[in-house]
């Protein structure tokens, strides 16, 4: 089987995620899509949404697409996710399939500051889909890494679960920046919070 690789902090889901994984599903001709969200360094996790609130919202959000699935593995071994260790794992638990790790172009500027990204990018392909204000520079990226990316066109959306937790924090609307169920989970959290 071929499979895509969303992975992410999904803090919270919201549609730029979904058509990134559909297209490159399309685009690829993947089988499936695991959406895997990464555990948070407890330093971090005061920011936004718990594990648990997180995972739940991405369950959610691809709950109708029967192509894609969610994956707890990073959010069950828990300390910093690193994707070379995840791999690792799942090419051993799968050694028949092919991995193709779908990351926004902001990502793949930052790809040779991955941990253990040499082993890593012998374990996986990468599927870089634009991201609106980022720019990729094939110059900054060693010829190993640029071999083992392959590049798919998307519809810009300038959307990040950033901006969605802001407009939360001020009672701002997120209607359609995060799909239906995933707007009315927020909408019942809110009400359970107050
Ligand atoms: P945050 O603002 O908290 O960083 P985010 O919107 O960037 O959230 P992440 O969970 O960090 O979302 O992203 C997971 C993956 O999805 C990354 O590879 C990122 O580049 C990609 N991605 C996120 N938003 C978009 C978007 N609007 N268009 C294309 N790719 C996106
Ligand atoms: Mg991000």
């Amino acid at each position: 089987m071929k499979i895509g690789i969303m992975g992410g902090t999904f803090d919270p889901i919201h549609i730029g995620h979904l058509v990134a994984a559909e297209t490159v599903r399309e685009a690829l001709d993947l089988d499936e899509v695991w959406f895997m969200p990464s555990h948070i360094p407890p330093h971090k996790a005061e920011a936004g949404f718990s594990s648990d609130e997180r995972l739940r919202m991405v369950e959610l959000a691809i709950s109708e697409q029967p192509a894609f699935r969610t994956l707890d593995i990073e959010l069950r071994r828990g300390g910093v996710s690193y994707s070379a260790d995840t791999m690792e794992t799942l090419t051993g638990q799968y050694p028949d399939d092919d991995f193709h790790f779908i990351i926004g172009t902001d990502m793949v500027n930052y790809l040779p500051k991955w941990e253990r990204i040499e082993d890593l990018a012998k374990m996986t392909r990468f599927a870089a889909v634009g991201r609106a204000g980022y720019v990729l520079d094939r110059s900054v990226l060693p010829e190993a890494l640029v071999e083992v990316i392959d590049h798919v066109d998307m519809p810009q959306l300038e959307i990040s679960s950033t901006e969605i937790r802001e407009r939360l924090k001020d009672g701002r609307s997120a209607r359609y920046l995060v799909p239906d169920k995933v707007y009315d989970y927020l909408q019942r959290s809110e009400n359970h919070a107050t």
